[in-house]
């Protein structure tokens, strides 16, 4: 499993994916079944504008294992440098 390194950017309610670098990854937590998948940003900025806030982005999520839509989290962070 990928190592995944948070990093607090501010209050989440206030992130806004403009906020978000190259290098940020976002991690995705189901709330049902825990299932975690890193996410490059760049993905959500081709479907969404740059004032777009992460937690608008958090309740569309759906999970890729159960399918829950509720509930679930992203966290910001980095993968290691390799
Ligand atoms: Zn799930």
């Amino acid at each position: 499993m990928e190592q995944f390194e948070n990093i607090r950017i501010g209050p989440k309610y206030a992130i806004r994916l403009s906020d978000l670098a190259d290098w940020h990854r976002l991690q995705a937590t189901c709330f049902r079944c825990r299932h975690t998948t890193v996410i490059d940003p760049a993905i959500f900025k081709k479907q969404y504008t740059g004032d777009t806030r992460l937690l608008e982005i958090e309740e569309k999520l759906r999970c890729q294992q159960c399918g829950n839509r509720y509930g679930n989290n992203l966290s910001v962070g980095r993968l290691p440098r390799g």
